[in-house]
């Protein structure tokens, strides 16, 4: 039986895998050390969770990544920090977090602010309808909690736009509940560690990789003084003992981030569990064929024309409707298709305005989830946006006349618009 010096000197060095289903392979990793053991079958026995536990800590204590909501993880930090990263890379959300935080301190100046301020605050990260749950959220968090977050996640996930993921995460992080936050880092992970076959995206996955996790959790419970002292690093127990869960969640999404990789090859060489990863020792050089992932439909195409109409004072802005994509935030007036300069200064009149100057304002592609916009604009020149509300569906529409500065500052203007957003305030004044 492999002793636990062996499996300390064996993780991050080189071993001998000397028995995988009754083949014999070698197996290098890179490292001054060599050590031979018999190879760590996943999470089969509890010595087994106990040693990949053991890896892991020793790996994150070393290789933790310093993120800013790391530094005092109290359940708006986390939360906040968790929504953001959603479909956001870390460095993207580093500088929104900070803005967010310091205009919006604590959940009652969330649920206080007005919902325009919000997105503002949000403008430009995308997938907007997280900002307004937030909001939302920290409303009843108000209302019904007294200012305070429920401290566990079947509470948390009640709440608006919270789901299982975000609730373990901050139940985990922040108050200390032995739940995985099972995200795509961490059902990757357990694809490869565990060779998982399946198609990642059913139930049953989820299920399985929860089994596999609370497996680990509950073992680590279990030497919860050892693994203090490993996160301390010095044989002490550190503040983390007190959050054994939150530092295990947090040490497999850097796992799942920085050495599992979501794209490109993983850096098993570097990996704690590269001894008893199934994929790694049974698909060398092929641990990207896990997880296996469904197949994706292809993005539909919708093809628009933005007016960038502008009279001597201002630019017109339009509120989106109320449901769908972009909901409730500001954008350029749109038309579906893509007219020629000759059908724009038509709609345009159309609308009621009297264009003066056409300019082409450039080609520009958005990609949501599952749509991509293809789009061109003109810039038109009228003589006076004040006198004809933009009406192209019949009905009140909420158009609303911006100066450059509004448009800098006031309004929340998504990224879809923008090389139009740019493109008018890097013309504006010069053209007129
Ligand atoms: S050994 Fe490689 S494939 Fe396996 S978990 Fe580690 S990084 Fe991922």
């Amino acid at each position: 039986m492999t002793t636990e010096r062996n499996s300390r000197a064996i993780s991050g060095t080189e071993c001998r895998v000397t028995s995988v289903d009754g083949e014999k392979k070698d197996r290098g990793i890179s490292g001054e050390n060599r050590a031979e053991e018999s190879v760590v079958l996943p999470a089969e026995t509890e010595e087994k969770k106990r040693r990949m536990i053991r890896r892991l800590l020793t790996w994150y204590h070393e290789n933790r990544r310093i993120l800013p909501w790391r530094d005092d993880p109290t359940p708006y930090h986390v939360w906040l920090s968790e929504i953001m990263l959603q479909q956001t890379r870390v460095e993207a959300v580093k500088e929104y977090y900070a803005r967010f935080l310091s205009a919006l301190p604590d959940i009652s100046s969330l649920a206080a602010a007005p919902e325009d301020q919000v997105m503002k605050l949000w403008e430009g990260l995308g997938y907007y309808s997280r900002a307004r749950n937030l909001q939302k959220a920290a409303k009843v968090v108000c209302s019904e909690y007294q200012g305070r977050m429920p401290e566990t996640a079947s509470a948390l996930r009640k709440l608006p736009g919270i789901g299982a993921y975000t609730a373990a995460a901050i139940a985990s992080i922040a108050c200390g509940e032995p739940e995985p936050a099972l995200d795509g880092n961490l059902m990757r992970v357990f694809a490869r560690v565990t060779r998982y076959e399946e198609e990642i995206s059913q139930r049953a996955a989820r299920e399985t990789a929860e089994e596999f996790y609370r497996g680990l959790f509950t073992a680590a419970g279990k030497i919860r003084q050892e693994t203090a002292r490993i996160s301390a690093g010095d044989g002490t127990v550190s503040g983390q003992s007190s959050n054994l869960y939150g530092t295990l969640n947090q040490a497999l999404m850097d796992l799942g981030a920085t050495v599992c990789l979501p794209n490109g090859a993983p850096v098993c060489g570097a990996c704690p569990w590269s001894a008893c990863c199934m994929a790694h020792l049974q698909l060398p050089g092929r641990e990207t064929d896990l997880p296996k992932m469904p197949v994706k439909k292809p993005r539909k195409i919708q093809q628009y024309t933005v007016f960038l109409l502008q009279d001597a004072d201002r630019i017109a802005l339009r509120r989106r409707p109320p449901k769908g994509l972009l909901a409730g935030l500001f954008g350029f007036p749109m038309a579906e298709g893509h007219l020629t300069d000759r059908e724009a200064l038509e709609y345009v009149r159309g609308l009621g305005f009297s264009p003066i100057r056409i300019e082409d304002a450039g080609a520009a592609r958005h990609i949501f989830t599952h749509v991509e916009w293809d789009m061109v604009g003109y810039a038109v020149r009228v003589d006076e946006l004040a006198k004809i509300r933009y009406d192209s569906n019949g009905g009140e529409d909420d158009i609303i006349l911006a100066g450059t500065d509004e448009i800098r500052g006031r309004y929340p203007i998504p990224s879809a618009f923008r090389h139009y957003r740019e493109w008018i305030l890097n013309r504006t004044g010069g053209w007129q």
